[in-house]
């Protein structure tokens, strides 16, 4: 195999396989009066999911889609393959400090009818929204090759990869591989690295009351606790706490969970049992100095990774995806190379300042709400309560957890 692609995409994560689908659904569909060629792209995935079986019992790993990250789906042709009865839409958001109840007015409380929106968003699978992507790259005549990257060389024209299967050229390289991304290291790009030492425990909970289609997070002085609802009545919790106290509580029993997940969640859904098993993600963050060299771009976690308490990684990772893709289709029209450093510089210009901006606040969450206790940090937990009093600071919320401001690529409007 030394097949030439016009864009070989390493790792077929829902970022990676949401930038295979716009370039081929965009190249397809061309719109103006002169043809050319639909891009050839490849999916360079050694671990492909299969759809989870109709009937079978939701998986815990599940991701908080954004209304952005749902349009981005749509011009992708992917969003039909994803809605269904697996997926549920949050309509509410209830936030609040262990220092309040959650019915308190002190909690804040976002809600989609008060901004004319049916909801907030969609809690979507993972494993459902991977597959669905991939599905449709393959249905949009992508190549996904069941292949992982061993190797690559950046040549003037060209770069080749070798992989598990052989080797493979293109003229540029998108590196979707995740936080360990291989990619970033072979072309030596470098990224800053730090331990949250926090790991994040998710698993399935029942719920003694109904969750309401709605979003519960508590923030803690030594983690963040979020109950996210699913369509079949239960919920997936995030519980992201210091390392010391995750690794007791992944220890203990069901039994003795559900009672500290009592404790930790103040009861504000009745009391829980746990439904699967308990998964513990350590929780880094990290931010690449640059996300681009000559013929080869980073998108997704490959690039960023922020901590899960706001829910952003997987919509943050789209947007990418829709940026580069518009700027590759748009160099495409033009006949230049959508492999340049200049066409590949307009994309991480965009992207880098607008993560930027996302992860500094994320992180001020992290910091102030979830471990602080000083005079910074009381008036951050009294602001939850004051920004539930403006109507107008409220929407500008909404709008920013909806990923509807900032600068859109044109996927996402
Ligand atoms: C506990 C937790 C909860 C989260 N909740 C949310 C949420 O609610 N909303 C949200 O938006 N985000 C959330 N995130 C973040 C989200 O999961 C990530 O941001 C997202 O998975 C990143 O997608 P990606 O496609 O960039 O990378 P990944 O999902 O990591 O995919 C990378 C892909 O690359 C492949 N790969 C790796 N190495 C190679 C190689 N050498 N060759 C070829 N392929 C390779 C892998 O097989 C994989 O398929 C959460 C994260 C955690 C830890």
């Amino acid at each position: 195999m030394n097949d030439i692609f016009d864009v070989l995409v390493v790792g077929g994560g829902p970022v990676g396989a949401c930038a295979a689908a716009l370039l081929l659904r965009g190249s397809s569909d061309n719109g103006s009066s002169y043809s050319i060629a639909p891009l050839r792209v490849c999916v360079l995935e050694p671990n492909r999911p299969q759809s989870p079986l109709e009937g079978s019992a939701l998986e815990s790993r599940v991701v908080a889609m954004s209304r952005a990250s749902e349009r981005i789906l749509k011009s992708a042709s992917a969003w039909d393959r994803v809605l269904g009865p697996r997926v549920g839409a949050y309509e509410r958001m209830r936030i609040w400090h262990e220092s309040v109840a959650p019915s308190s007015s002190g909690a804040l409380v976002f809600d989609a009818a008060e901004v004319g929106e049916p909801n907030l968003g969609y809690i979507v699978e993972n494993r459902l929204l991977q597959a669905a992507l991939l599905d449709e790259v393959a249905h949009l005549g992508g190549r996904i090759e069941p292949a992982g990257l061993l190797g690559l060389h950046v040549g003037p024209e060209f770069v080749t990869v070798e992989t598990s299967t052989g080797s493979l050229s293109a003229r540029l390289v998108i590196g979707a591989d995740g936080a360990k991304s291989a990619v970033r290291q072979l072309v030596g790009l470098t990224a800053d690295i730090a331990d949250f030492n926090e790991t994040a425990i998710v698993a399935t909970v029942a719920t003694g009351r109904s969750h309401e289609k709605t979003a519960w997070q508590r923030f803690m002085r030594n983690g963040t606790l979020a109950f996210l609802p699913l369509a079949d009545g239960a919920s997936s919790i995030v519980w992201s706490a210091d390392n010391d106290v995750a690794t007791a509580l992944v220890g203990m029993s069901a039994a003795e969970f559900a009672t500290e997940l009592d404790r930790a969640s103040d009861l504000a859904l009745g009391s829980t049992r746990l439904l699967s098993d308990r998964v513990a993600f350590p929780l880094q963050r990290l931010a690449a100095h640059r996300y681009v060299v000559h013929r080869c771009a980073l998108i997704g976690d490959a690039a960023h990774v922020v901590h899960p308490l706001a829910g952003q990684g997987v919509n943050l990772g789209l947007l990418d995806a829709a940026a580069l893709a518009e700027l590759i289709l748009v160099a495409r029209r033009e006949r230049e190379d959508p492999g340049a450093l200049r066409v590949l510089r307009r994309y991480e210009r965009w992207r880098k300042s607008e993560v930027a901006f996302m992860s500094t606040a994320i992180n001020a969450f992290d910091r102030f709400l979830a471990h602080g206790s000083g005079p910074i940090s009381k008036l951050a937990q009294r602001g939850l309560g004051l920004v539930n009093r403006s109507q107008e600071v409220k929407r500008f919320f909404v709008s920013r957890a909806l990923g509807v401001t900032g600068e859109l690529p044109r996927a996402a409007r």
